[in-house]
C-alpha cells in the first residue's frame, strides 16, 4: 500500500496522513468493523491502552507528556462512519474500494463519492496527535464512536468505564470559528394506520408535488420550506372536500421522502376516482377520462397558484398537478376504501410539522420542532415517521404525546426509537473559555459560541459521564453528506493549531 500518497507534502503532514489512510478504508455507518481494528492496531504498536466495546466504539488512553503528567485527562472525540453517497457514474464499491482522493487548491475532496471529512478530520487529528512525541498535552482519553450518521447508536452504547475526563473537545462541527456548546435532543416517531382496500373500478390519477428544496429537518427546519408530504395530503384532503358532490375518491398509493430527517421535496399518490351516481343521473358530467382530467388539473394549477404565493420566498417552484395514469376505459383496483381515504388525508392535515416554538433564550434558534420525512402507504396500512426534536427534554415529551394522541384519534398506533438527550447550554464552562481565548491568541477574532437545532453526541456522552464540560469545534467542510463535500485545507490548519494549544493549557 505504499504507493503515491494524494495529499503528500501538504502540511500538517502526520494529520493528512492519517486522514488519507481513512480514506482507503470503507467505514459507512454500519460497516465500521475494518475501521475499528485500524484503530485498535494503531494503539497496539505503540502500547497504548486500548478498548473496543461491544457496539465497535475506540477507547485509547495515552499518558501526559512530560510536565503534564498530574494533570486531569481530556478527552478527544469524533465519530469513525461517515455517511456514503456516489454520483450515478461513479464504479466506486463503497463497501469496498478506496475513495478517490482529489486535491483542488485549498479543498480536498473525494471523486464520485463524499469524502468523510465528517468526521474523518477527527479521527486522523487524535491520530496525529497521539503519533507524535513533540506534541505536549495532558492525559488522553481518545473516544472514536460508531453509527453516529444513523442515530448515535455507538455513542448511546459506548462502555465509559475507565474513562475519567470532564472535559470532552467533540471535532464534529463544520464551521471554524464557531464553537458550539449545546444541542436539541430528539427521537424518531414511527405511526401505523391500518387501512382497507376493495376492488373498486373506476379511473387513476397520480398526484404529484415536486420543485421543493427540503434540506436538514433539523438546522433547516427554521426556513420555511414546504414539505412534500404534508402538501400533497393537505391537497388530497380539499380535493376530496370539492369534489364530494361529484366523485368518490380512494387512495392507491401515497409515497414521499427518503430519511426522517430530511425535509421531503418529492411526493405522489396515486387515487382512483368514480363518478358519483347522483351526479350521472343529472348528467352534469360526462363519465370519461378526460372530463374528470380537466376538471381535477384546473384545481390542481388553482392550488399550485395558492402554493406558490405561500412559499414565493422559499420555495418559487413548487409544483402541484394531476396526470391521468391510463387513458383508456375505467379498470379495476384494489384501492383503499374512501372512509380510510379521508382518514389519512385528516391524520396528515391534523399532525403539526415544521417548527413548533422558537427558543425564548437564544433569538433565532429553533426550541422545539417535528419533521414528517417519510410516509409509505402499503397493502394494508400507512406508514409515516417524524423526526422530532427540541432543546426541552420536557417539551419533546409533550410534543410525543400530542402527536401520538393525534395518531390514536385517527386510530393509528405509535411507538418511538433513537431517542437521543438534550445537550444542554452550561453558563459556566472552563472549557469553553479556554477554547475561545486560545482562538482569539491565535487568528485574533473572537469565537461565536452557538447552539444547533440538531443533534451531536455531547449529549449522550454528557448523560454517561456526568459532570462533562464539552465543546465542539471543527474546520471547514463544505456540503456534508454529498458527493460535493469539501474539506479546506487552511481551515484544517488553524484548527489542529487550536487544538494542540487548547491541549498545552489544559
Ligand atoms: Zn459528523
Amino acid at each position: 500500500m505504499e504507493d503515491k500518497r494524494v495529499l503528500e507534502g501538504i502540511s500538517p503532514e502526520k494529520l493528512f496522513y492519517f486522514f488519507e489512510e481513512l480514506t482507503r478504508i470503507p467505514r459507512g455507518s454500519g460497516n465500521e468493523q475494518a475501521v475499528s481494528d485500524y484503530l485498535v492496531t494503531f494503539a497496539k504498536k505503540r502500547n497504548l491502552k486500548v478498548r473496543q466495546d461491544d457496539a465497535n466504539n475506540v477507547v485509547i488512553w495515552q499518558e501526559g507528556t512530560t510536565g503534564y503528567e498530574d494533570h486531569a485527562p481530556v478527552i478527544i472525540q469524533g465519530h469513525m462512519d461517515m455517511v456514503c453517497v456516489k454520483d450515478e457514474d461513479c464504479s466506486i464499491d463503497l463497501e469496498k474500494d478506496s475513495l478517490d482522493l482529489c486535491v483542488n487548491g485549498d479543498e480536498i475532496y473525494a471523486k464520485g463519492t463524499s469524502l468523510g471529512g465528517d468526521d474523518g478530520i477527527a479521527v486522523a487529528m487524535a491520530l496525529a496527535i497521539m503519533d507524535d512525541d513533540t506534541i505536549p498535552h495532558p492525559p488522553l482519553e481518545v473516544i472514536v464512536t460508531t453509527d453516529e450518521e444513523v442515530g448515535m447508536t455507538g455513542a448511546s452504547k459506548l462502555d465509559v468505564a475507565g474513562i475519567e475526563g470532564r472535559a470532552l473537545l467533540n471535532i464534529d462541527s463544520e464551521d471554524e470559528g464557531v464553537l458550539t456548546a449545546g444541542c436539541a435532543g430528539g427521537m424518531r416517531v414511527d405511526h401505523v394506520l391500518d387501512v382497507r382496500r376493495e376492488n373498486s373500478t373506476g379511473y387513476s390519477y397520480r398526484i404529484i408535488v415536486d420543485g421543493l428544496k427540503g434540506g436538514h429537518s433539523g438546522v433547516e427546519i427554521d426556513k420555511g420550506r414546504g414539505n412534500a408530504v404534508v402538501l400533497l395530503g393537505r391537497f388530497l384532503q380539499e380535493l376530496i372536500a370539492h369534489f364530494e358532490e361529484s366523485f368518490c375518491v380512494q387512495l392507491i398509493n401515497y409515497k414521499g421522502g427518503e430519511k426522517d430527517n430530511a425535509i421531503p421535496l418529492l411526493a405522489s399518490a396515486d387515487i382512483l376516482v368514480q363518478i358519483k351516481d347522483k351526479e350521472k343521473q343529472r348528467g352534469q358530467l360526462e363519465a370519461n377520462n378526460d372530463a374528470i382530467t380537466s376538471e381535477l388539473s384546473a384545481y390542481a394549477d388553482e392550488y399550485t397558484r395558492i402554493l406558490k404565493n405561500e412559499y414565493a420566498l422559499t420555495d418559487c417552484n413548487v409544483s402541484l398537478r394531476v396526470e391521468a395514469i391510463n387513458d383508456d376505459s375505467a379498470s379495476d383496483v384494489m384501492a383503499v376504501c374512501a372512509e380510510d381515504t379521508q382518514v389519512i388525508a385528516d391524520i396528515i392535515v391534523a399532525m403539526p410539522n415544521g417548527i413548533q416554538c422558537m427558543s425564548a433564550a437564544i433569538p433565532g434558534l429553533p426550541e422545539t420542532s417535528l419533521n414528517l420525512g417519510i410516509l409509505e402507504l402499503k397493502d394494508d396500512a400507512l406508514y409515516f415517521s417524524q423526526s422530532l426534536r427540541s432543546a426541552v427534554a420536557s417539551k419533546k415529551d409533550a410534543l410525543f404525546n400530542k402527536i401520538s394522541t393525534i395518531a390514536k384519534l385517527a386510530g393509528a398506533r405509535t411507538s418511538s426509537r433513537g431517542a437521543y438527550p438534550a445537550w444542554e447550554f452550561k453558563k459556566d464552562s472552563p472549557l469553553r473559555e479556554v477554547v475561545t481565548a486560545k482562538y482569539k491568541e491565535l487568528f485574533g477574532s473572537e469565537m461565536k459560541v452557538d447552539i444547533i437545532h440538531a443533534g451531536l453526541e455531547c449529549g449522550l456522552l454528557s448523560e454517561k459521564l456526568p459532570g462533562l464540560d464539552a465543546i465542539s469545534i471543527g474546520p471547514d467542510l463544505s456540503d456534508i453528506h454529498t458527493t460535493s463535500e469539501k474539506l479546506h485545507i487552511e481551515s484544517t490548519k488553524r484548527t489542529f493549531e487550536l487544538v494542540k494549544a487548547v491541549l498545552a493549557s489544559m
